[in-house]
């Protein structure tokens, strides 16, 4: 009996000591997560879906401190993509979870032929708090149309990219949106 308890103390003793030696603190530094994460719909512009795909791809490839993520299928996304008939507009951020903002992707500058990757990311920047920059030169993303309709750039410059960093610097901050609403072009 005595020598059957002992073992129980033992084994205890193992167990809660283990914890203690397997947590380096190098792993949990190893493993960079985003301070947030973001979703967004494009299942009311699918027409547009590849060119929102590859715009969200480029501020993913760029960005650090905040991840954008596809929204799952029945989901409530932070940002929803729509097709429109007028001018590309969208509901100025920066987005964060929680929040219910819409772009709409319009079919006038489609039709004029500017670039479609470069209207998903542009529009995408203001979901990401950036304002227009305009008149700029095509480098610029936020130049949006003044870039020039042959313009494909759809990759956002240095300042820009610092600019969206700084924006989710903090993490999560949530806003009342319904204050506060501003659509731009
Ligand atoms: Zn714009």
């Amino acid at each position: 009996m005595l020598i059957r308890r002992s073992a129980q103390v033992f084994a205890a003793t193992l167990a809660l000591s283990v914890p203690l030696f397997a947590t380096p603190s190098a792993l949990a530094e190893d493993v960079r997560a985003a301070a947030v994460t973001i979703t967004y719909d494009d299942s009311q512009a699918t027409e547009y879906t590849d060119a929102i795909t590859a715009g969200i791809a480029v501020w993913n490839d760029n960005l650090d401190n905040v991840q954008i993520d596809k929204v799952e299928p029945g989901g409530q996304a932070d940002v929803s993509f729509v097709a429109d008939p007028g001018w590309p507009r969208a509901e100025l951020g920066p987005a964060m979870p929680g929040d219910d903002l819409t772009i709409w992707f319009g079919k006038e500058a489609v039709d004029d032929g500017y670039n479609l990757t470069r209207i998903a990311s542009h529009e995408f920047g203001h979901s990401l708090g950036l304002p227009d920059v305009k008149p700029g030169p095509c480098s610029s993303l936020m130049s949006g149309s003044t870039g020039g309709v042959d313009c494909d750039n759809a990759v956002p410059n240095a300042e820009e990219i610092a600019a969206v960093e700084d924006n989710y610097a903090g993490g999560f901050a949530p806003r009342d949106r319904e204050a506060a609403v501003v659509v731009v072009g």
